[in-house]
C-alpha cells in the first residue's frame, strides 16, 4: 500500500538517539534547550517565543488559557480545522462559532471570519490549511480593527512563510506540530509561540505545574531543594532529549524534504492538468512557501468516494482532511456553510510524502486516468 502520509527516520536519529541513552539524561535538558534555539532561528524569531510541549494539541487547549479567553468569549474557528482546535474552545467553556473557507483553498478569508464577528468575539483560531498560508495581511488587518487575537494552528506549516515571515508567527500565538504523521516528526512533540513576552513566560510555567521556584524539581538550589512555591495550576507537558534529539536531526532534513514535496506537487500538477473533471489545488502565491503538507484534488462530478474506493483496490491510499466541524453533533452547533460543505464532499487527498518515488507519483496518476477510462469520464 503507498501511504498517504509517511515519516523519513535514518542512521542519523538512532546515532543521536543513542548519545542521549549514553549520557543517561533522557527528560527535558540540553538537547531541548538545543531544539528550541535551533527551531526559533528556524522561524526567524527570538527563542524567548518559543516553547516545545508534548503535542501541538496541548498548544491548541493552553492557547485559551494564556489569551485569557473567558466563558463568555466567542472563538471563530473554521469549520474544516483539526478536531482538537474546537475541543480546545469547548473545554475552555467558551463558544465556538464554526465559519466557512475557500472551498477550492480550503483556506479561511478575512470575510468568512468577519461574517461571524459579533460583540462577544475573542479570537480565530485559524489553520493553514495543508501548509499553504491563508491571507495573512487580510486577515491581521481585520483583526486588528475588531480588537480580536488571532491564533495560527502551524501544525501542517512547520516551513510555510507568507511574505518572508514564518506561518505561526504572524498572529498573537502558533502551534507546530512534530507527531508521527508530519513533516518533521519526533514521536510526538510540539513548539508554541507567544508574540508577547510577559505570556510567553506564563505560558513556560502553564508547561510545568505553574512552578515559581527553581527549587524542588532542580539541582541548581544550594539548599532546600524540595521546597517550590507555583503561580497556577499547570500542566506537565514538555519535550524530552529523546524526541528533542530526533526532532534537531529532522529540522537539518527538512529543506531537502520540502523539496522533494515540492517535486511531488509539481509532478502531480504537470500530469493531472489534463484530466478535465478533476481540480487541482489553487496555484501559491509567489510571495508565499509551502510546506507542502497535502496535495489536495477536487472531483467536479459527485466521483470523489468512488476515485479513493477504486485508488485503495488498488494499494493507493487517499484520505480527506479535515471532516466538516459543524456536521460534528457534540459541539451542538447548527449552521449551513456551504463552502466548507462543498469541499468537504469533492476533496481528495493524494499521498505525498518525501520517500514517496517518481515510479509511485506516476502509477498514481495512472490510476488516476484508468478510473477516468472506466467511469468514461
Ligand atoms: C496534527 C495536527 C494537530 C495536532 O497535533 P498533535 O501534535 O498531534 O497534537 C493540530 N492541528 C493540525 C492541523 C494537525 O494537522
Amino acid at each position: 500500500m503507498i501511504n498517504v502520509f509517511q515519516p523519513s527516520l535514518g542512521k542519523e536519529e538512532i546515532g543521536q538517539i543513542e548519545k542521549v541513552f549514553a549520557s543517561n539524561w533522557l527528560g527535558k535538558g540540553k538537547i531541548v534547550d538545543q531544539f528550541e534555539e535551533k527551531f526559533a532561528k528556524h522561524l526567524g524569531i527570538g527563542k524567548q517565543h518559543i516553547l516545545t510541549m508534548g503535542c501541538c494539541t496541548e498548544g491548541l487547549f493552553s492557547s485559551m488559557k494564556i489569551l485569557e479567553i473567558g466563558k463568555n468569549d466567542e472563538i471563530i474557528v473554521p469549520s474544516l480545522s483539526f478536531v482538537g482546535a474546537a475541543n480546545a474552545v469547548c473545554d475552555n467553556g467558551s463558544k465556538l462559532v464554526f465559519c466557512d473557507v475557500d472551498s477550492r483553498s480550503l483556506n479561511v478569508t478575512a470575510m468568512d471570519i468577519e461574517k461571524k464577528i459579533s460583540a462577544k468575539t475573542k479570537a480565530i483560531l485559524l489553520l493553514h490549511y495543508g501548509g499553504v498560508p491563508c491571507d495573512m495581511d487580510e486577515i491581521m488587518k481585520m483583526a486588528d480593527s475588531y480588537n480580536i487575537k488571532v491564533i495560527e494552528d502551524s501544525a501542517c506549516s512547520v516551513a510555510s512563510k507568507y511574505k518572508g515571515k514564518a506561518c505561526g508567527t504572524i498572529g498573537d500565538i502558533g502551534i507546530w506540530s512534530f507527531d508521527a504523521m508530519k513533516i518533521l516528526v519526533c514521536g510526538d512533540g510540539g513548539a508554541l509561540y507567544v508574540k508577547d513576552e510577559e505570556k510567553a513566560q506564563f505560558a513556560e510555567k502553564l508547561m510545568y505545574f505553574g512552578l515559581e521556584t527553581k527549587s524542588g524539581f532542580s539541582n541548581t538550589v544550594d539548599s532546600k531543594w524540595w521546597e517550590f512555591e507555583i503561580s497556577q495550576f499547570g500542566h506537565r507537558s514538555i519535550m524530552n532529549d529523546i524526541t528533542a534529539s530526533m526532532a534537531l536531526v529532522q529540522l537539518d532534513k527538512l529543506k531537502t524534504f520540502i523539496d522533494r514535496r515540492r517535486e511531488i506537487h509539481n509532478i502531480y500538477n504537470e500530469n493531472l492538468k489534463g484530466v478535465n473533471w478533476i481540480d487541482l489545488p489553487p496555484a501559491i502565491d509567489n510571495d508565499c512557501e509551502s510546506s507542502y503538507y497535502f496535495y489536495h484534488i477536487q472531483t467536479q462530478n459527485d466521483k470523489r468516494d468512488e476515485l479513493a474506493i477504486f485508488l485503495k483496490k488498488n494499494d493507493i491510499y487517499t484520505t480527506y482532511r479535515y471532516y466538516p466541524l459543524h456536521w460534528v453533533k457534540q459541539y451542538g452547533v447548527n449552521d449551513t456553510l456551504p463552502q466548507a460543505e462543498y469541499a468537504a464532499k469533492n476533496t481528495l487527498c493524494l499521498p505525498i510524502h518525501q520517500a514517496l518515488t517518481n515510479d509511485e507519483v506516476y502509477y498514481i496518476i495512472d490510476k488516476i486516468k484508468e478510473f477516468s477510462r472506466i467511469y468514461q469520464i
